[in-house]
């Protein structure tokens, strides 16, 4: 009869079962394809995980293959890059697919954070899942979760806007649609645009409202600066530094929640005062 297993012993086996169940589950038989978040900036941010699958699979799809090869060979992976960027998503997720029926697994990374957020990738997922192959996200870092969890606002609701249309105007309406959201907003922008953005904000959202600028996340010039939109302006141009950079820009939300018909009651109303003025004037 089995003698029963003394505490070092049943130890080991609990340890060793562990180890079994993590490599079934790190590789599993089925080909998948990974879903792997790189850093934001400090490279201590790459985890043992993302580390460990992306040595494994046998391609990586990647949006810029001289930028990611340079990330990857300082972590010793030298598994071979396939590039997959906006223009040609549609074509390579056709060949990734196949890739993937022909029993290779592959992980897909973008140069920087997490894939899909405001980078390619949507395109891919989707494909691969309606074939039923699984898709297996490997978590990291990710801009606007870095920057909401550190800007001292609400987090248990927030909208991410991604980045705003490029054209003053449009951005100026797409912003006007957002006036009387309540919960946080976020936003990514491009250094050059960093200005126009507060100029735009100012416009839209008045001078008071709080804004948090969350620039350079997680490397040596990581600043996290909250104010009314006033004096945010005050402070980017007192010191140009503060303009460089990459950004993630966080709004409070509108203290009162109007929905779109209290809107259009609202220009009603105000259109109807206008009229009665208007020909009280004439009179
Ligand atoms: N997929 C990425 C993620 O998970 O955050 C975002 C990629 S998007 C093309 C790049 C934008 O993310 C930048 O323009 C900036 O708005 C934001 N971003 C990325 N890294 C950042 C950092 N270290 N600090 C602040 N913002 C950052």
């Amino acid at each position: 009869m089995n003698q029963p297993l003394n505490f070092a012993q049943n130890k080991a086996l609990c340890h060793y079962t562990y180890l079994i169940s993590y490599c079934e589950n790190f590789m599993p038989e089925t080909p998948s394809l990974y879903i792997v978040a790189t850093p934001i900036g400090n490279l201590g941010d790459f985890s043992a995980r993302a580390i460990e699958t992306l040595q494994n699979v046998n391609y990586i799809a990647v949006e810029d293959t001289r930028h990611s090869r340079k990330l990857l060979t300082h972590f010793g992976i030298h598994t071979p890059l396939i590039s997959l960027h906006e223009h040609n998503e549609a074509a390579r997720s056709k060949l990734l697919l196949s890739y993937l029926q022909k029993n290779l697994s592959l992980a897909l990374i973008s140069d920087a954070g997490t894939p899909l957020i405001s980078d390619p990738g949507y395109h891919l997922v989707t494909l691969v899942r309606e074939e039923k192959i699984p898709v297996i996200p490997i978590p990291g870092p990710c801009a606007l979760i870095t920057a909401l969890s550190a800007a001292g606002l609400a987090c248990d609701k927030f909208i991410f806007e991604g980045f705003l249309p490029v054209k003053n105007a449009s951005r100026q309406k797409k912003l006007n649609d957002l006036l009387y959201e309540t919960r946080t907003l976020i936003f990514y922008e491009a250094p050059h645009r960093i200005l126009e953005l507060i100029n735009d904000m100012l416009a839209v959202f008045g001078p008071k409202r709080y804004v948090v600028l969350a620039r350079e996340l997680t490397k040596i010039f990581e600043t996290i600066h909250g104010d009314s939109l006033d004096q945010l302006k005050i402070w980017l141009n007192n010191d140009k530094n503060q303009q460089k950079g990459e950004f993630v820009v966080l709004v409070k939300g509108a203290k009162h929640h109007l929905s779109h018909s209290d809107i259009e009651a609202q220009r009603i109303y105000i259109y109807y005062l206008v009229n009665c003025l208007l020909s009280k004037q004439l009179h």
